[in-house]
C-alpha cells in the first residue's frame, strides 16, 4: 500500500508532550500551524508542518490527500466508558425522575436497571447488535474511533455472554473499534437465587474461562456502592479475576465512598464516576496510577453533582472523560457535549478536556497504540471546520468533526 500524505490542516493538535497525570494549561499544547500527516498501512509515519513533509516524500510513491477549508485535527476522541449495549429505553424513568419520582416509584412502576435488564435478555443477539451499531456509528460520526462496551445488562452467564458476543460480533463489522468490559458484577440479580458473593462465584468459575476460551474480553468491572457490591464482597470476585490475568476497572464512588480504595488496592485501571469523591479519596487516587474518569453524562442525566475533576488534576492525578452511554442515567450519549460541560463546571482548560477524551482516555483502556498523533500510532484522526481548536469546546459540542479517518482512511458516512 502506498503512503499517504494528509493535510493541510490550519492547527493540527498532536495532544504530545502533556504527562498523563496532573493539570496542564492550554500553553503547553503543541499547536503545528498548516501541519500534515504520513500515513502508511494504517499507521503514523510523521507527523509536522505540511511544507516539510511534502519536502521529504518520494512524490512518486505518495498520494496526496489534500484537506480543503479551515481545519482543526485532533487524535480521535476515545469514550472509555459506555454501556451501548442494551434493549429498550427507559424514558418513561426519566420523565417520572424529572417530576420528582423516588427511586422506589420508579421501581414499582416497573421502571429502573432492571427493567433494562428485562428488555435486554428478551432482545435477540442481532436485535443488540443492531442497537450496538447505530449508536456505535453515531459516536464514530462524532469523532469518537474508540469505544469500550460493557456488558451487565444480563446478570447471568448466558445472558452475559450473549451481550459479549454482540459486542465482539459488532467490533468485527464496524469501522470503530469496540473495547469490551465484563459487568457482570453491575448488580446482584433480583432472580439469582443465592447471595451476592454466590452469584458472583458463579460468575468467576462458569463465565470467566468461557472469556477467555472465546476472547471477549480481557477486563472486569465491578459496582461497587451501597446496595450494590460492597468492597468485602467484591474481594474473592477481583483476586480470581487478577489471577486469571484480567484487568480491573471499577465503578466507584458514585452515591458513596468506598470504592476508589478499591481500584487502588486492586491495581485497577481505573476507577470510574467519582462523584461523592472527598478529599481523603482524591488524595488516594492522585497518588496511585489508576486513572480517574469523570462522566459528566450521569451527571446531567440525574442532575446530580459532577465529579472533583479540578480537584483531582490538582491533586496531581490522572483524569479521562467518559460518555456513560446508557438507558438510564446517561441517555445523551455526546461525549463531545458532555466533556464540554465538564469543563465550564469544574474550570477545566482546554487541555486538560481534550486529554481526558484522547490519550489519559486511552491509558484508562491500557491502550498504547493511540490517543495521540505520534510515530508508530494508529492513524486515527479528525478534523473539525475551523481554524481555532478553542472553538471546538467553545461551541460545546455543537462543531462536529467535517472529517473522520480511521487506521489512516477517511470514512464516507
Ligand atoms: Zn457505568
Amino acid at each position: 500500500m502506498k503512503q499517504k500524505l494528509i493535510g493541510p490542516f490550519t492547527q493540527l493538535l498532536p495532544m504530545t508532550g502533556i504527562a498523563v497525570k496532573g493539570a496542564v494549561t492550554d500553553e503547553e499544547l503543541v499547536v503545528i500551524k498548516n501541519g500534515g500527516i504520513i500515513v502508511k498501512n494504517n499507521t503514523i509515519v510523521a507527523v509536522g508542518p505540511y511544507k516539510d513533509l511534502l519536502k521529504q516524500i518520494d512524490i512518486k510513491n505518495t498520494l496526496l490527500e489534500e484537506v480543503k477549508g479551515d481545519s482543526v485535527c485532533l487524535p480521535g476522541f476515545i469514550d472509555s466508558h459506555t454501556h451501548i449495549c442494551f434493549g429498550g429505553t427507559r424514558a418513561n424513568d426519566y420523565a417520572m425522575r424529572n417530576a420528582g419520582k423516588t427511586y422506589l416509584e420508579i421501581s414499582k412502576a416497573g421502571g429502573g436497571i432492571w427493567d433494562t435488564v428485562t428488555q435486554t435478555r428478551k432482545a435477540s443477539i442481532l436485535e443488540l447488535e443492531e442497537g450496538i451499531t447505530k449508536r456505535a456509528n453515531k459516536h464514530l460520526k462524532n469523532g469518537v474511533t474508540t469505544i469500550e462496551v460493557k456488558s451487565g445488562y444480563g446478570l447471568s452467564v448466558y445472558e452475559e455472554l450473549k451481550m459479549l458476543r454482540a459486542i465482539k460480533n459488532v467490533d468485527n463489522k464496524i469501522k470503530a473499534d469496540l473495547i469490551s468490559t465484563c459487568l457482570a458484577a453491575h448488580m446482584h440479580p433480583k432472580d439469582y437465587n443465592g447471595t451476592a458473593s454466590e452469584y458472583l462465584k458463579e460468575i468467576s468459575i462458569s463465565l470467566f474461562p468461557l472469556l477467555k476460551e472465546e476472547r471477549l474480553t480481557t477486563r472486569i468491572d465491578a459496582f461497587i456502592e451501597e446496595g450494590a457490591f460492597t468492597a468485602e464482597v467484591i474481594a474473592p470476585y477481583f483476586k480470581k479475576a487478577k489471577e486469571m490475568g484480567f484487568t480491573i476497572t471499577v465503578h466507584a464512588d458514585q452515591f458513596s465512598t468506598g470504592g476508589s480504595k478499591v481500584a487502588v488496592d486492586y491495581d485497577a485501571v481505573s476507577a470510574d464516576h467519582l462523584e461523592a469523591s472527598t478529599d481523603e479519596e482524591i488524595k488516594i487516587l492522585a497518588k496511585s496510577d489508576v486513572i480517574s474518569t469523570a462522566l459528566p453524562g450521569a451527571s446531567i442525566g440525574l442532575g446530580c453533582a459532577f465529579t472533583p475533576a479540578r480537584k483531582l488534576l490538582d491533586a496531581g492525578g490522572a483524569v479521562a472523560i467518559a460518555s456513560d452511554h446508557n438507558p438510564g442515567s446517561a441517555p445523551m450519549g455526546d461525549l463531545l457535549t458532555q466533556a464540554s460541560i465538564l469543563g465550564t463546571f469544574q474550570k477545566l482548560s482546554n487541555a486538560e478536556v481534550l486529554s481526558g477524551i484522547t490519550f489519559r482516555a486511552a491509558a484508562a483502556l491500557s491502550l498504547k497504540d493511540r490517543g495521540a498523533l505520534n510515530n508508530g500510532f494508529m492513524a486515527d484522526f479528525i478534523a473539525f471546520p475551523t481554524s481555532n481548536y478553542k472553538e471546538i469546546l467553545y461551541l460545546q459540542g455543537q462543531l462536529k468533526p467535517s472529517y473522520v479517518w480511521k487506521k489512516g482512511t477517511k470514512i464516507d458516512f
